[in-house]
C-alpha cells in the first residue's frame, strides 16, 4: 500500500469487479487505503482483522449478504461506519428496517464521486465521537452518539444516518436556534447539491419517526431549534 494512504482504511465489499475497480481507483486517490472483498464471509474476516475506517458494503452478496455482515458486526459490538450500497427499492427498505441508526446509504447506479463524498462524511462524523461520549437527552429522548441508537422512553427508533445527524446536532445544544443553511453545512457537509428545502423533508422524517416525543421546534422565518418539553 502506498504511503499516502493516510485518511485510513476503506473495505470495500462488492462482487462486481468493473465497480470495485472504479471505487478503488477514486478513493486510492483521495488518500485512502482500499482493500476489496468479494463476498460476506470474507468481508467480516476482512472487517475484524484490518479495522477499516469505513465499509462500502454492497446488499446483494454471495454466501452471505451485506445486512447479515451489518448485524453480525454490530452484534460483535463493532460499530465502523457502514455506507450501504443497494440496487432495488426492496433492498433500500432491507437496509433501512435494520434500527442501526449507524448507516448512510446509496442506491446504483451511483456516481464514484458521490461515495468518496459520502465515505468522507461517514468517517468524519465517526471521528468526532469520543468513545467515552455521554448520550444526549431531552424528555423521553435519548440519542447514544457512540453507538447511533435513538431511544424514545427506551425503546428504539431507527434514523438513516444524516436524520441521526440532525437530531444530534439540533440537541448538542437544546434552544439555539439553527438556520436551514448551518445545518446544510454541518450535517450534509457535502451540500452544494441539494437545496434547503431537503433541511425540512429531514425535520419532518425525524418528526414522523419520533411522534410527539420529537423535541425539534420550527422558528418561524429562522430555522429549527430542539427543546425540552415544556414543564409540567
Ligand atoms: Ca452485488
Amino acid at each position: 500500500m502506498s504511503a499516502d494512504t493516510n485518511r485510513g482504511l476503506v473495505l470495500i465489499v462488492e462482487d462486481e469487479r468493473a465497480i470495485s475497480d472504479l471505487l478503488r481507483l477514486y478513493l486510492s486517490r483521495e488518500g485512502f487505503g482500499v482493500h476489496v472483498a468479494e463476498d460476506g464471509q470474507s468481508a467480516l474476516v476482512a472487517a475484524r482483522s484490518m479495522h477499516p475506517s469505513a465499509i462500502v458494503l454492497d446488499v446483494g452478496l454471495p454466501i452471505l449478504d451485506g445486512t447479515e455482515v451489518c448485524r453480525q458486526l454490530r452484534a460483535e459490538g463493532n460499530w465502523v461506519p457502514i455506507l450501504f450500497c443497494t440496487a432495488r427499492d426492496d433492498e433500500v427498505d432491507r437496509v433501512l428496517g435494520l434500527e442501526l441508526g449507524a448507516d448512510d446509504y446509496i442506491t446504483k447506479p451511483f456516481s464514484p464521486r458521490e461515495v468518496v463524498a459520502r465515505v468522507k462524511s461517514v468517517v468524519r462524523r465517526a471521528s468526532l465521537i469520543a468513545p467515552d461520549e455521554a448520550p444526549l437527552v431531552l424528555g423521553p429522548v435519548q440519542v447514544d452518539l457512540v453507538t447511533r441508537r435513538v431511544t424514545v422512553d427506551g425503546d428504539p427508533v431507527a434514523l438513516t444516518a444524516t436524520e441521526f445527524d440532525l437530531l444530534a446536532h439540533l440537541m448538542e445544544h437544546p434552544g439555539r436556534v439553527y438556520t436551514r443553511e448551518h445545518l446544510l453545512s454541518e450535517v450534509w457537509g457535502y451540500a452544494a447539491v441539494v437545496g434547503t428545502r431537503t433541511v425540512d423533508v429531514h425535520v419532518a422524517q425525524v418528526r414522523g419517526k419520533l411522534g410527539d416525543a420529537s423535541p425539534i421546534r420550527t422558528v418561524r422565518g429562522v430555522g429549527y431549534s430542539a427543546e425540552a418539553p415544556d414543564a409540567p
